[in-house]
């Protein structure tokens, strides 16, 4: 055995070298991963400013790999994108992430988190009956809609004639939508005029450097301003230090999500969700 994996190894490292096999092999064992069931979810907190409550958790994939051990998202959505298995896959984490929504609800009521939030890929969103999936996922769970956001990127809502319709079915049925990535993409202002959106997830890149006066701080601070100007919720991405957490509050953001306050894990602890901070 220690032989075939070793071999397998090789392979693997002389198939880097055409790109096109590496697809093909790439998407073969995607296929096999599930069918075998070797996704898993993590969920990653987003917290309340500044006292760090948890508001909502993303559910993030992983490919829990037989030999490279966990696979990063980046490394197999774009594959499964291309193939086509990112619809099947994608439902795969629609339901696996409301069922564990609504496990979370029956187990800790008022403590659980009030939303779990899924991404969903262009590929997904572009499917004839996209709205039917989700509704299917919530009917199956049993998870009240109301708990349920999806996060897409600009680049998902004008990849296909069905996404804007498929989204308008979403919010239709009582989904929050969120706007993934938000300011990274070419018309990311002119999507709020034509989308129907509930929140802008507000790119790490403008979050990054914000305690230093320049660019990044001042587009995040037109960004709350849009958003609170329309309604919208704003939830500042990748926050990794306690003085950027406090230079967002400052600037009026009271949403983030970051590692300073938790890397995304299987169970998220939610029991200082019970402490009343003051
Ligand atoms: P995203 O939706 O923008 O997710 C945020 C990514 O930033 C996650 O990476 C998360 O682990 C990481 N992150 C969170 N806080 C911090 C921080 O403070 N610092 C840094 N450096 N990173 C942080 P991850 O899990 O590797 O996912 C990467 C991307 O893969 C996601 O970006 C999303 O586009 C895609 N993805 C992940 N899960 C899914 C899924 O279930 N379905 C689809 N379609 N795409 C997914
Ligand atoms: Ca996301
Ligand atoms: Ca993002
Ligand atoms: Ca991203």
């Amino acid at each position: 055995a220690a032989k075939e994996s070793g071999d397998k190894h090789r392979r693997y490292h002389l198939d880097l070298d055409d790109a096109a096999d590496e697809q093909a092999r790439i998407g073969a064992e995607l296929r096999v991963a599930l069918d075998t069931g070797q996704f898993r979810l993590v969920y990653q907190p987003i917290v309340e400013l500044p006292h760090g409550r948890i508001r909502a958790v993303e559910a993030l994939v992983r490919w829990d790999h037989p030999l490279r051990g966990f696979v990063s998202p980046d490394q197999f959505i774009p594959a499964a994108e291309r193939n086509g298995l990112i619809v099947e896959l994608g439902a795969w984490i629609l339901r696996t992430a409301c069922a564990q929504a609504a496990d979370w609800r029956a187990d800790l009521g008022d403590l659980a988190p009030h939303k779990i939030s899924v991404n969903v890929s262009a590929r997904q969103l572009a499917q004839p009956g996209f709205s039917g999936v989700v509704a299917a996922a919530l009917d199956e769970t049993g998870l009240p809609v109301e708990h349920l956001t999806v996060e897409v990127t600009e680049t998902a809502v004008f990849g296909g004639s069905h996404a804007v319709q498929a989204l308008e079915e979403l919010r239709d049925l009582g989904v929050s939508i969120a706007l993934d990535d938000f300011g990274t993409g070419h018309s990311s202002l002119g999507l709020l005029q034509t989308v129907p959106v509930d929140v802008i997830k507000v790119d790490k890149s403008f979050v990054d450097n914000i305690t230093m006066a320049g660019r990044h701080a001042v587009i995040a601070t037109a960004l709350i301003q849009v958003a609170n100007g329309l309604g919208l919720r704003a939830v500042a991405e990748g926050v990794e230090t306690a003085e950027q957490a406090a230079e967002l509050h400052r600037l009026g953001y009271r949403l983030a999500q970051g590692y300073h306050f938790g890397r995304p894990v299987a169970q998220p602890d939610f029991s200082a969700n019970a402490v009343v901070v003051t």
